[in-house]
């Protein structure tokens, strides 16, 4: 099949590299040139495993190119996805602007059949009806347009495998000629293909996304409880986990969740809900919860360090989550605000090893990046674990004690031997945990 992507950021290209992949002939499109030319001489603009290599395979095939803008590949294409961003304001508006400047790009197919544009962005519900509408009214009446929710459910750090090996695939259509050739595309993928209707398909997308934030808010607060209590919430989470009916997955405690999908997502759900009437009060409820764990680690680190005048902290990791070098939202950034209103003299280090220049763009003045972290963690009074990357985890104990002034760890994601580490002279905090013995 001829297909078009619109969009080359991490679920654009994953769409594109993966359906070359499969054998058909893609061209992918970004408004932003830089991006392009970075993107076709191999250079990625987002750091995720295996998909550079993908794209190439595409490339040296012939059956994957990239452009800026319209194009005749684009006249061509069977199926346009569009994948562009669309990002959320603070209080939970997705903005389109992206979706409608891409949209309006697209002309009739150069054959005279119908239209087929396939939204892969997160929307709002009812966002595939305006789409519609809105190219139906630019193009000519004897052309038919047919727009259908394919909702991405890909996760940063694993956007290849979820491409080949998706957790379900969702295709909200209109009409059957739609609904079959988006099931022609998919069906070479072993998995579960849910047909719905276009509505459905957007909202489980944002449902999907509120109840993973709803889980992760739950054993933030359960953690919290468990310190009060002096019980141990990783024992806890485990006996949760055991339970078929609960399952063992998102229920870790430490700094929350970020990244570019949850907390828009689950924003943007709050707003919808209370603009149609049917408050989501649980999810509402998450994106508080999820606030305050910056405050809540900050006052961790002001016990540990009770005294002191010198603050020198090390964060150990910035992305939001192992496996990727996104900053988007990431907890690292409002901890880093957090720490700084508390304490303004405090002296700020990070080292996370997917360091690039991007991510050093994005962190505010005055927190020092390393390339290592030996370097990160040379001279400082605490360490915080905020992304449980191997290389942190890996840190000895014999280290943290001859690079840190003070061995003392703060584990924001209960990814450390706590007991180990403590029995060999330094001293580890997780979240949720007994004190050690
Ligand atoms: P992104 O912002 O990294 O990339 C979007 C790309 O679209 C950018 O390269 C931008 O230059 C390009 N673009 C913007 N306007 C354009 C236009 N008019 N024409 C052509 N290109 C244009 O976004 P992303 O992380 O790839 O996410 C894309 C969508 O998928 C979003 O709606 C997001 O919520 C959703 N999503 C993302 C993830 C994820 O893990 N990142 C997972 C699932 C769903």
């Amino acid at each position: 099949m001829k297909i078009a992507v619109v969009g080359a950021g991490i679920v654009g290209l994953t769409t594109a590299a993966g359906f070359a992949d499969l054998g058909h002939q893609v061209y992918c499109s970004d408004s932003d040139g830089d991006k392009i030319e970075r993107i076709s001489s191999g250079r990625l603009p987002c750091w995720e495993p295996g998909l550079a290599e993908l794209a190439k395979r595409g490339q040296d095939a012939g059956r994957l190119a990239f452009g800026v803008g319209a194009s005749p590949a684009i006249g061509e294409a069977e199926v346009v996805f569009l994948a562009v961003g669309t990002p959320a304001t603070d209080d939970g508006e997705i903005l389109l602007a992206q979706l409608w400047e891409a949209a309006d790009l697209l002309g009739p197919r150069t054959d005279g059949a119908r239209r087929l544009i396939a939204v892969k962005s997160t929307v709002p519900v009812g966002t595939a009806e305006r789409l519609e509408a809105r190219i139906r009214a630019r193009l000519p009446a004897e052309y038919g347009v047919d727009v259908v929710s394919v909702p991405e459910f890909l996760r940063e750090g694993f956007a290849v495998r979820d491409f080949f090996e998706p957790s379900r695939v969702v295709i909200g259509s209109a009409t059957h000629e739609a609904a079959e050739i988006m099931d022609r595309l998919y069906r070479r993928l072993s998995t579960t293909v849910v047909h719905t209707d276009r509505r459905s398909a957007e909202l489980a997308k944002l449902a999907s996304n509120a109840a993973l934030a709803i889980k992760i808010s739950y054993a933030n607060e359960m953690a919290a409880l468990s310190e009060q209590t002096g019980a141990d919430y990783p024992d806890i989470a485990h006996i949760l986990g055991l339970d078929p009916r609960i399952g063992p997955h998102f229920l870790g405690a430490g700094l929350g969740f970020g990244g570019s999908c949850l907390p828009k997502d689950a924003r943007a759900l709050v707003r919808l809900a209370s603009e149609a009437g049917a408050p989501q009060t649980v999810a509402s409820a998450a994106i508080r919860a999820n606030a305050v764990l910056p405050q809540r680690m900050a006052r961790k680190l002001e016990a540990a360090l009770s005294g002191l005048s010198r603050r020198r902290v090390t964060l150990l990791g910035l992305a939001f989550k192992p496996g990727t070098a996104d900053l988007r939202e990431a907890p690292s950034l409002r901890l880093i605000a957090e720490l700084k209103k508390r304490y303004p003299g405090i002296g700020l280090a990070a080292y996370d090893p997917a360091v690039d220049v991007a991510m050093k763009r994005q962190l505010p003045a005055g927190v020092g990046l390393y390339g290592s972290a030996e370097e990160a963690l040379r001279g400082a009074d605490a360490a915080i674990v905020v992304t449980e990357w191997p290389e942190i985890r890996k840190i000895s104990p014999e280290d943290y004690k001859s690079w840190m002034s003070r061995p003392i760890i703060l584990d924001g994601r209960n990814c450390l031997d706590a007991h180990a580490l403590n029995a060999q002279g330094v001293v580890c905090i997780g979240v949720g945990r007994l004190p050690a013995a």
